[in-house]
């Protein structure tokens, strides 16, 4: 049983402990909270032990009820590896804790790539991260570019990928972000930080990013165009791609036409948050002139990084090889490549009483 400290428990850390208690090889060691707020209100309804970033305020935290296990220091201690799912910088400021405790830790993608010695994303370098002590998971962007291109550069090989980014402006918990009446080039030079980003997982692939943000908040959604190597059938790559866990490829039928309708399908389906682990490629989309394939892809950025993680937390600790991990990650979440199926057997659920969860009405 892998212990895991998750320090930092907003957008992504909340969703990682959850995904590390549904595996069964896994357990949450405790979740580190600068301030008792919402989301320190969740964490304690769902029994994890509460640890304070700033031993100074441990008082505001038994003011608002809250149960205080120890600080972040005494959470790291306690960990056979730590999560760190803070703001986008501050994973950086924490590398030192870790060290001194002598865990490994996996960062996020808001970090720089040489905040760990490896970049990582399961489908493209799984291996490569089994002898490291410290990972980081790539962003949800190059998350979602890195699942589509490997499949396709070791079937086909890739010439040259371009992709436009059609970003949200926000998270939809995330108020103060923008734009909210506006089409923004953002970052306007070119290529975007994106493409660089890809070849820190693959170094061989030439890409051109382009980014801009919209006032959304559900999902990015992917322009893409590659020129492969070879050629090929449009049919043959929808069904390469399809043939992938974490690729799902919309079937014309459901009639799905954005980020929206995906949402709530997802929320159909039972999926914890509405969350869609999957990469979704519009099916119609995949389209193959000469070797130039085009396709568009909806990126849900709160998500696909979460299986990835649990990925990750496998691979330092080396207990698993990439087709073991994925399958166990997958199996534990009800990640099924096509969230209509999930809906027949959602697994995820916010935890009862029975399995060691807080009865709300019994305070
Ligand atoms: P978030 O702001 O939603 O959550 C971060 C949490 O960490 C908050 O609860 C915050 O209070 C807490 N925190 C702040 N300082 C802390 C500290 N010193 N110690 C411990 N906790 C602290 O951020 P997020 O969206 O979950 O992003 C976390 C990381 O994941 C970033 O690197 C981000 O770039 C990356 N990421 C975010 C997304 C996304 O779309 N939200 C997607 C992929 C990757």
């Amino acid at each position: 049983m892998i212990h895991v400290g998750v320090n930092g428990y907003g957008t992504i850390g909340k969703r990682v402990a959850d995904a590390i208690r549904a595996q069964p090889d896994m357990s949450v060691a405790g979740v580190a909270k600068t301030s008792p707020n919402f989301e320190a209100r969740v964490a304690h309804e769902r029994n994890y032990p509460l640890y304070v970033v700033d031993g100074d305020r441990t008082d505001e935290f038994a003011a608002a009820g809250f149960e205080v296990a120890g600080t972040v220091d005494e959470l790291v201690a306690a960990s056979d590896l730590i999560v760190d799912a803070t703001p986008a910088g501050v994973g950086a400021e924490n590398a030192d804790l870790y060290q001194r405790h002598d865990t490994p830790a996996v960062f996020q993608g808001g970090e720089d790539a040489d905040v760990a010695e490896v970049s990582f994303n399961a489908r493209a370098n799984y291996e490569s991260a089994r002898d490291a002590d410290y990972a980081r998971v790539v962003s949800c962007n190059t998350t979602g570019l890195s699942r589509l291109f490997a499949p396709i550069a070791e079937e086909y090989g890739i010439e040259k990928a371009r992709v436009t980014l059609v970003r949200r402006g926000g998270d939809p918990s995330q108020s103060s972000r923008g734009p909210i009446n506006d089409t923004l080039p953002d970052p306007v030079e070119i290529p975007s930080h994106h493409g660089p980003d890809l070849n820190t997982v693959f170094p061989d692939i030439e890409v051109d990013t382009m980014g801009m943000k919209v006032p959304a908040t559900l999902m990015h959604t992917h322009a893409v165009n590659v020129t492969l190597a070879s050629e090929v059938d449009a049919e043959a790559v929808r069904e390469l791609l399809d043939d992938e866990s974490r690729l799902y490829v919309l079937p014309p039928e459901l009639d799905i036409d954005g980020a929206g309708k995906l949402k709530e399908f997802a929320q159909d389906a039972g999926r914890p948050r509405g969350d869609c682990w999957e990469n979704c490629i519009w099916g119609d989309s995949v389209t193959v002139e000469g070797r130039d394939m085009y396709l568009f892809q909806a990126v849900h950025q709160e998500a696909d990084v979460v299986p990835e993680n649990v990925d990750a937390i496998r691979a330092i600790s080396d207990t698993a090889d990439r087709a073991e991990s994925m399958t166990l990650t997958e199996d534990a979440l009800g990640l099924d490549g096509q969230i209509g199926q999930s809906m027949r057997d959602p697994v995820v659920q916010p935890p009862t009483v029975a399995d060691g969860g807080r009865d709300p009405d019994a305070e």
